[in-house]
């Protein structure tokens, strides 16, 4: 069993539906309304005469109710989440997403929105019978303006293969993350996403231009602009960016990519003290500037338990810290030159102990490797409890070591890394299967400690399924009421992908 799940966590780039089918059914992860004790709202419930409706306006293979097909989409990535859902849609356009929301919202029929469901708080899956609208046939790239670096493409289309598609053309997605080779561009704007080079180029707010969605009415919202700027009244793009599905479906993204850079080159360093690390940021973003692409960190913990259990290179030998720094820029040998005198310069001052640098596209990628691989790691071990929080950086990386005093022995392990750029840690719990125990101990020390410290109880995840109801720990209440306004005014009976963001949605 461990081989197959270890071979779907290092497939996790280029996984697919397949691959989660022989996990999922390998150890079945309990109804999410069970273990969290949720009750079905008031919902129509699905009957022939809605099959009967879907088959008239789709095809026949758009159309999934055999049981054993379904069980991917019902099951969340990190197998923490079941749904019971009877009924998957895959929609091929805009307007077939539009005639199903439309009748969907008629009869009262609750639906789940899922793009590539690599999502990590159970926002993709059903919590009861919605029905799963997938937009993996949505996979068309629409336009590229290669002077614009504009690019236009629907929901469905996997990142990985958008990055590909525009560096043949001298471009890049301005996004990258382990989840890649499976994730949608829908899923990543309807969460947000943050990833690898956030620090360099920005989030999606900034990076989306424009936006086609539809209501739970089914209205097409056309908001699908390919401009830089465009001052005209509210920013009705930003609703759908980050909103998880709850006030309407993603159908297209136009989005910039930025420029190929000419040069990239990466280096890993060891370093004895988080307090170092710090330091080594800062440097890194006075001596590097201009071309600093990424500045990530991970623990001893999150490196040698990934390289260990999914047999990978180490390319240096122990230290407490990693740090993973890349740089993008236009001239090969003037930023190569750069991160081998920031190299030599920290390693004199003592703040970088060990440290490799290169340029090597197979080097670089073994490298990137284990960082990506570290989110899923900890699966082949057993249950992780996955944190992913926005810590004031001077903070950083307080709450691994009070987690280790906490949790004692009730954790196999206990690991941070993430993106110090962004402040951004990811704090990852390994049991040997779900435990409520462990999670009472966890859940909500973490959230309150976080808010202690003003930070985020989600920085790029989102709140999906598994935590509405700490959101408050991160928003203000009139915040939170405008949220629920928002929510009422589009979507009012509440059928798109309920029980999840909202502590109490409507219906
Ligand atoms: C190995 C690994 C590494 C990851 N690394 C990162 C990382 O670095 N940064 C980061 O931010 N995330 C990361 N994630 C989390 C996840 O990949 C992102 O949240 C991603 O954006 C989800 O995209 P998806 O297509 O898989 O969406 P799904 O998981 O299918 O859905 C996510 C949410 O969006 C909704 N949704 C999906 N598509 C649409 C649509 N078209 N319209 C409306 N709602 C929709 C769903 O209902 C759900 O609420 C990682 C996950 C894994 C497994």
């Amino acid at each position: 069993m461990i081989k197959s799940v270890k071979s779907l966590v290092q497939l996790m780039g280029k996984s697919n539906i397949l691959e989660q089918v022989r996990y999922a059914s390998q150890a079945l992860p309990q109804f999410s309304s069970e273990k969290y004790h949720i009750k079905r709202k008031n919902f129509g419930t699905i009957e022939s005469a809605d099959i009967g409706f879907f088959k008239s306006i789709l095809s026949e293979e758009q159309v999934v109710t055999d049981e054993s097909d379904i069980l991917p989409y019902n099951i969340d990535w990190i197998k923490n989440c079941r749904g019971q859902s009877n009924l998957v849609l895959k929609p091929k356009n805009t307007e077939e997403v539009s005639k199903i929301l439309k009748y969907c919202n008629s009869r009262r029929l609750a639906v789940c929105p899922q793009g590539g469901n690599t999502g990590l708080v159970g926002g993709s899956v059903p919590v009861f019978d919605e029905i799963v609208l997938s937009f993996a046939l949505m996979n068309n790239i629409v336009s590229l303006d290669d002077l614009s670096g504009s690019l236009v493409c629907e929901a469905g289309c996997i990142l990985e293969t958008l990055d590909n598609y525009v560096r043949e053309r001298g471009l890049i997605m301005p996004l990258d993350l382990g989840a890649k080779g499976t994730c949608h561009i829908g899923g990543n704007a309807s969460t947000n996403a943050g990833g690898l080079r956030l620090l360099r180029y920005g989030n999606l707010h900034g990076s989306i231009l424009g936006i086609e969605a539809v209501k739970a009415d089914g209205t097409i919202v056309d908001c699908l602009r390919t401009l830089k700027k465009d001052n005209t009244g509210y920013h009705l793009k930003h609703l759908f960016i980050g909103s998880e599905g709850t006030l309407g479906l993603v159908t297209k993204v136009a989005i910039h990519c930025p420029v190929l850079p000419n040069a990239v080159n990466l280096g890993f360093f060891g370093v004895e003290s988080f307090d170092n690390v710090l330091k080594l940021f800062k440097s890194a973003k006075s001596n590097l500037g201009e071309i600093l692409s990424a500045f990530e960190m991970a623990d001893f913990d999150a490196i040698n338990s990934t390289v260990n259990s999914l047999n990978l290179p180490k390319p240096i030998s122990d230290f407490p810290f990693y740090v993973l720094v890349e740089t993008h820029g236009s001239d090969e040998t003037h930023d190569n030159e750069k991160l081998m005198k920031f190299l030599s310069q920290e390693m004199e001052t003592g703040l970088i102990s060990d440290g490799t640098v290169t340029s090597e596209p197979s080097k670089m990628k073994s490298i990137w490797n284990i960082r990506e691989s570290i989110a899923g790691s900890g699966l082949t071990v057993g249950y992780v409890f996955k944190y992913d929080v926005s810590i004031p950086q001077k903070n950083y990386y307080d709450l691994v070591p009070r987690l280790k005093t906490r949790m004692g022995d009730k954790a196999l392990l206990i690991y941070g890394y993430g993106h110090v750029g962004d402040g951004n840690i990811h704090i990852n719990v390994v049991v040997p299967e779900y435990n409520s125990e462990v999670a009472s101990l966890l859940e909500p020390y973490i959230f309150e400690e976080v808010s202690k410290v003003n930070g985020s109880v989600s920085a790029e995840h989102g709140i999906g399924f598994r935590k509405p109801k700490y959101i408050h720990y991160s928003k203000d209440p009139s915040a939170l009421q405008l949220m629920k306004d928002l929510k009422q005014l589009m979507d009012p009976n509440g059928i798109l992908n309920p029980y999840k963001v909202l502590p109490d949605g409507p219906n």
